[in-house]
């Protein structure tokens, strides 16, 4: 058996922890990727995996994607990323959140952890119960920063699809420009209201039809079946579901000149973005593009630690900063001829000393 630590996806990851908690029935992964830059920071991915190797890989790559993240936002943090193997009902349980936040405090502040896919607010409190290495907790008034990343990841990847139809398509506005958007939840569905505001032209798609139908209505979008949304013929395709979608199949289905949206681990192995190139597509790295969130969390979680209360401008002058970074990007991608996840992937690596 090959050693899983010499596989791709291990990546010298610093620390990987299995919890089992039998009383609550917890499996769990932690995985440190890197702490160069600070505490480890990345969310907890609550998910049915058909195989636990799924799982292991799943927590490896996002983690690696946090450090790369928090580094190209400029943040004081490090990669982490937490995941809790669900069972096919996706049961969750107090007690399983509290032998969970366990795991965290035991870490010592190493990781902190915050909401991914299948973890709520609610359940971040739960977990702020038994450990203060948390973050993305509920905040009282719209002024305070903190609390659901999801709309902050919105805010960031709206900004950068304006950036890339800016620097693709030459136009300074979004009226008219087509945007296919896949997965219209927490940070899709916000992607989506906030480009219906600016009159782009959408096409929506999610696996849950009927709230999709219900926000195509309220913002007076088109939406068509979750398997046909990557060949919608538009200007941008808009990832906001799940990872690895790039992948031979999905690159050849594209119909689009950009690709832009929030879902992390995009391309499903590194070649899929020197491919995206060759098609004249004009890729935004996903854990540039969608740092929103992280920024928010962070800034919430230093602030608490100073027991100051956290400036929601600060934030958003921060998320402003995104569509910069992705253009020095595409700059330096347009004069070395290495696709845009190469050039970010050097940058990220020479800011975590790798
Ligand atoms: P979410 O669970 O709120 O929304 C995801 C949506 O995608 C759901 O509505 C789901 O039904 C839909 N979906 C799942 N599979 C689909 C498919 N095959 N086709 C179409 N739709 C599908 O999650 P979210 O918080 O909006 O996160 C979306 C993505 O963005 C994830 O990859 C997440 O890791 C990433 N991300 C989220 C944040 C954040 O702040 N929430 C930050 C960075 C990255």
């Amino acid at each position: 058996m090959t050693a899983f630590w010499t596989e791709a996806d291990y990546d010298d990851h610093e620390l990987v922890q299995l919890v089992r908690d039998a009383k609550s029935g917890l499996t769990a992964i932690i995985a440190l990727h890197s702490t160069h830059l600070g505490p480890g920071a990345g969310g907890t991915r609550f998910w049915h995996y058909a195989e636990p190797g799924d799982a292991m890989r799943d927590a490896l790559r996002l983690s690696r994607g946090m450090s790369y993240k928090n580094a190209m936002a400029g943040l004081p943090m490090g990669g982490g990323k937490a995941v809790i193997l669900a069972d096919a009902d996706k049961t969750k349980t107090p007690e399983m959140l509290a032998a969970f936040a366990d795991a965290v405090d035991a870490l010592g502040g190493q990781y902190v952890t915050a909401e991914d896919v299948g973890i709520s607010e609610a359940d971040m409190a739960a977990v702020a119960e038994r450990t203060q290495y948390v973050s993305g907790l509920p905040v009282d008034g719209e002024d305070a920063a903190g609390g659901d990343p999801g709309p902050f990841t919105a805010l960031g990847i709206f900004h950068g699809i304006k950036a890339a139809v800016k620097h693709k398509l030459g136009k300074d506005s979004m009226e008219g420009v087509h945007v296919a958007i896949q997965g219209t939840g927490s940070v899709g569905g916000g992607v989506a209201r906030l480009l219906a505001k600016e009159g782009a032209k959408l096409t929506l798609a999610d696996i849950h039809e009927d709230r999709c139908e219900a926000l195509a209505k309220e913002i007076g979008a088109d939406t068509v079946a979750s398997d046909a949304v990557m060949s919608v013929a538009c200007d941008v395709f808009s990832p906001n579901a799940l990872g690895a979608i790039l992948d031979d199949e999905g690159l050849a289905r594209l119909d689009c000149k950009i690709v832009a949206g929030g879902a992390n681990n995009q391309l499903k192995r590194p070649e899929h973005g020197p491919m995206l190139a060759k098609r004249g597509i004009l890729y935004a790295p996903d854990y540039v593009i969608n740092a929103g969130g992280i920024i928010s969390v962070t800034l919430e979680y230093l602030c608490r630690n100073k027991g100051a209360p956290c400036d929601i401008n600060e934030v958003r002058k921060r998320i402003a900063l995104i569509p910069g970074r992705l253009e020095q990007i595409w700059q330096e991608s347009d004069t070395s001829g290495n696709s845009p996840d190469q050039v970010a992937d050097k940058m990220a690596q020479e800011l975590i000393g790798r």
